[in-house]
């Protein structure tokens, strides 16, 4: 949308920067785990069940008798069935590109698009998060997509109705102690990893 129709509360919270500092984030460290991470969950699950592909809410009453707390990390509205309404997010669409034979395509394993004329907000390079050096590359683009029930939700919208919606469902969460509502689709909030790691660390369950 225009710059003119983002709501004051929104825009306060980005940064302007008036020099060639090209990096999204201020942290002193970036980039991501070496080998990613898949490595560091499968080194924290090692010993535990996990099943994959699973939806809860397929087999709800089943899943609730496997124990006495219940860490949610999905949808509380769809939680709630949507008993208030329905919160609304953006979405994602990724498009993905094997380009053979380029081993460099963008220098940089993230560059964003701001410009309303390209239809794409960013382009990956995966390569680049672990300094490989294969002589082909993968790219996505990645396009903004407006959310709808079925696909996934990627970006909580955290305007004035959706924060009040999400207080109503929270003060429901509120009287189940035995389910703790944790993460970005539980909570209705954007959490970057760092953010959501310290979360996690610091619960009292
Ligand atoms: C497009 C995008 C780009 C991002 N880029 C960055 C970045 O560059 N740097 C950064 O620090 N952070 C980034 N993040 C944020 C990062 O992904 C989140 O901080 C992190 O994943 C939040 O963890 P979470 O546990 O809250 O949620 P999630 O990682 O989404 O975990 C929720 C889990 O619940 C599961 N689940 C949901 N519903 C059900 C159900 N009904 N039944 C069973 N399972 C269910 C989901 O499958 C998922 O595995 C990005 C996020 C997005 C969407």
């Amino acid at each position: 949308m225009k710059a003119t129709e983002i709501p004051a509360f929104v825009i306060r919270r980005l940064p302007f920067r008036f020099e060639f500092n090209n990096n999204y984030f201020n942290d002193t460290f970036q980039g991501i785990p070496v080998g990613g991470y898949t490595q560091i969950f499968n080194k924290l699950l090692e010993g535990c069940e996990v099943r994959l592909n699973t939806d809860y809410f397929a087999n709800r009453e089943y899943f609730d008798d496997l124990a006495e707390k219940i860490v949610f990390t999905g949808q509380i509205d769809a939680f709630y069935n949507y008993r208030f309404g329905e919160l609304d997010f953006r979405s994602l669409r990724f498009e993905h590109k094997l380009l053979a034979g380029v081993a460099d395509f963008q220098g940089n394993a993230v560059v964003n698009y701001t410009e309303a004329e390209v239809s794409y907000t960013r382009c990956i390079e995966h390569k680049h998060f672990e300094f490989g050096q294969q002589p082909d590359t993968v790219i996505t683009y990645e396009y903004s997509q407006k959310w709808e029930r079925g696909a996934a939700p990627y970006y909580p919208i955290n305007n004035s109705r959706n924060n009040a919606l999400y207080a109503q469902y929270a003060a429901l969460a509120a009287q189940n102690p035995n389910i703790i509502f944790g993460g970005r689709l539980a909570e209705y909030k954007y959490y970057d990893m760092h953010q959501i790691i310290e979360n996690v660390l610091n619960m009292q369950i």
